[in-house]
């Protein structure tokens, strides 16, 4: 079972890894959350793009993504092991 939840947690993370920028969902068209996450990103880069904190700013949202990235992958494996208990 442990190595069934390991390999999840692989896949998962490859695959999140990649979100929202290459979603797979729905045969090209990037599903909802993704799109709009992806237009979140494209706007508040363009909201600091002349800014003095530009890269600083950049750095912060690249950093707030993993975190997202991140808890996702922990909620999936905390759904998993409520699944298989
Ligand atoms: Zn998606």
């Amino acid at each position: 079972m442990r190595n069934i939840r390991h390999r999840i947690e692989n896949i998962s993370y490859v695959r999140i890894k990649l979100l929202p920028h290459e979603c797979i969902a729905a045969a090209d068209e990037k599903c909802p959350a993704c799109k709009e996450a992806c237009e979140r990103q494209k706007s508040l880069y363009e909201h600091i793009k002349d800014q003095a904190c530009k890269i600083e700013t950049q750095t912060t949202i690249t950093k707030y993504i993993e975190v997202v990235q991140q808890s996702t992958i922990r909620k999936l494996s905390q759904s998993f092991d409520a699944e298989v208990m």
